[in-house]
This record gives structure tokens, C-alpha cells and sequence, in this order.
């Protein structure tokens, strides 16, 4: 797939979130969904932030994401573990619908990279005016018209006025994003003052992260750029004028990451192994501290 190679590399010489330049390097691992490239995770040493570094810039990355085998850009439904994630990913959309509304029954909802639309699609009532942003041009396009929805590429934020959204959403999109800081202002800057954002990112901190270490599918480099755990994402959003509402688990995602670095491990019976290490994680993260596989969000702007 990659026949010319003509990559430009950008290295961070500043934590994102708290501006140190002391770092160590935390792990080596390889791009097992795709290229099987190498790539490295740096970790602050002052305040434990983990990142991608270096990562590809913003012309190259797109060069790892075009793959079939993209599930959360992908429609198809061919084998056993694409119908189950299909059907957990039916049933997430409900729950998730359910979360939002617990805090805002109506107004407008942006999707911040909405991939096929599936998730907003839910929202299309006359209680809800849906808004998509995603950066695929094929996604997009795809997206829009299937759902007759307004699907806009990440720069075109500027079009939307101040406070204008109720409810945006990013489902397991801060963790690609290169301009933590700047993105998160921008998104506060739409969010009306009630409003709330909802964030969903791996944890770096939960049992699946530290059993397969470097074969964690959720570090999935280059794609994520950012390796979160309660205390980083706490501090980012800290420092961008955030408070936190609530903490909830992702309960399918340690089964569902779980079995795809079994996968990566080329382990026997990489099915079963995933569901018990995935049941194990959720287990330990309900006993002990919360550390669940991902873990959403809900956040407000701070009075
Ligand atoms: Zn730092």
C-alpha cells in the first residue's frame, strides 16, 4: 500500500499541557492495523501526558486511515467480528443517546468527527437539529447524503456563530486531533454556557492498557496522536476551562480492544482470550478505580 514514502515527521519539544520540555520515553511499539511501521510514545516527565512522538503531519496521516479495515469509517458487514461490532455499535448509539439526553433533551447536536453519521443520525427528531463534522472526504460525502444531514470539514467551524451548540459530541476523536488546545477553545467558544460537550477517549490507566502493553490496539499509532488517562485528560481540560460533570465507563470497549490486540499478539483463540481479559478489565475497573477501557466525559465551560 505505501509505495512512496515521503513522510514528514513532526516532533513535539512541548508537553500540550503543561509546556515542559522533560520527557522520557514510555514505549516502542508498531502500527498493527495498517503499516506495521514503527512509532514511539513519549511521556512528560512532569505532569505523565503520553503522545505519539513524532507523529506524521496533517498531509501524511490521512495515508493511515484509508483502509477497509477502518471499522468506525466502514459499512461493511462481512465476517463474525464485524456483524458483533455492528450490533454493539447499534446498541452503544442508544445508550449514548440516553447519556445526552439525561443532561439537554433538544436543541443542537454536533457530531465532531461523525465518521458515517450513524450516531447523529439517531438524533433526527423535531426535538434536534443535527450538525456533522468530519474530515474524510469520502465519509463525509457518503455520510451527508445518506443522512441528509449538514456535514462540514473541521476548518469550516468558523461558519457556526458563538454559543451556538447545545450538545458536541466527540466519540473517540480528541485522541487524533494535533491541536489539543486550540480545537478545545474553539469548540467552548460554540458550546452555549449551559451546554455540554461529551468526550470519549481510551485510557491509558485500565487493566487491558498495562496487560498488552505495547500490543494495546487502543494505542493504535500513528492514528492517536494522544494516550489519555484520568489525570492528563483532567488537566487539559483544566486548563482550557472545563469542569467535568460526570465520569462514565465504556463497558464494550475493553472486549472490543481487548480482542483486536489478541489479534495483533497473533494469539490462538484470540476471540475467547479478548472477551476474558475484557471481562477481567471491566471487573477490575468497577472493584478498584474507575479505569475502565474508555471512559466518556460529560463536561461543561466553568462559570
Ligand atoms: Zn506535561
Amino acid at each position: 500500500m505505501f509505495h512512496v514514502k515521503l513522510f514528514i515527521m513532526i516532533t513535539i519539544e512541548k508537553c500540550n499541557i503543561c509546556g515542559s520540555k522533560n520527557f522520557k520515553s514510555f514505549l516502542e511499539l508498531k502500527d498493527y492495523f495498517l503499516s506495521e511501521e514503527k512509532f514511539y510514545i513519549t511521556e512528560c516527565k512532569d505532569c505523565g501526558f503520553k503522545f505519539t512522538n513524532p507523529y506524521p503531519d496533517e498531509n501524511h496521516i490521512s495515508s493511515y486511515y484509508k483502509s477497509e479495515k477502518y471499522v468506525s469509517h466502514s459499512n461493511t458487514k462481512k465476517g463474525i467480528f464485524f456483524k458483533l461490532y455492528h450490533l454493539v455499535k447499534k446498541n452503544a448509539i442508544n445508550s449514548k443517546k440516553r447519556l445526552i439526553e439525561s443532561y439537554v433533551q433538544k436543541g443542537r447536536i454536533l457530531d465532531y468527527g461523525c465518521g458515517t453519521g450513524d450516531f447523529l443520525s439517531a438524533f433526527i427528531s423535531e426535538h434536534w437539529d443535527c450538525y456533522g463534522i468530519e474530515p474524510d472526504d469520502n465519509t463525509r460525502l457518503y455520510a451527508s447524503e445518506k443522512h441528509k444531514l449538514p456535514i462540514n470539514k473541521p476548518n469550516d467551524l468558523t461558519i457556526f456563530e458563538d454559543c451556538f451548540f447545545d450538545v458536541i459530541s466527540m466519540w473517540h476523536v480528541l485522541e487524533h486531533i494535533p491541536d489539543l488546545n486550540t480545537k478545545l477553545r474553539q469548540l467552548r467558544t460554540l458550546l452555549k454556557p449551559n451546554g455540554i460537550i461529551v468526550i470519549a477517549v481510551p485510557n491509558s490507566d485500565s487493566y487491558d492498557a498495562r496487560y498488552y502493553g505495547n500490543y494495546w490496539a487502543a494505542f493504535d499509532v500513528p492514528r492517536h496522536l494522544h494516550h489519555f488517562n484520568h489525570t492528563s485528560l483532567t488537566a487539559l481540560l483544566e486548563k482550557n476551562e472545563f469542569e467535568i460533570l460526570s465520569r462514565k465507563p465504556m463497558h464494550f470497549d475493553s472486549f472490543y480492544v481487548s480482542i483486536l490486540s489478541e489479534k495483533y499478539k497473533k494469539s490462538f483463540l484470540s476471540f475467547f482470550k479478548g472477551i476474558a481479559i475484557g471481562l477481567f478489565s471491566n471487573f477490575m475497573a468497577s472493584q478498584k478505580n474507575l479505569n475502565y477501557s474508555s471512559i466518556i466525559y460529560i463536561i461543561r465551560k466553568k462559570p
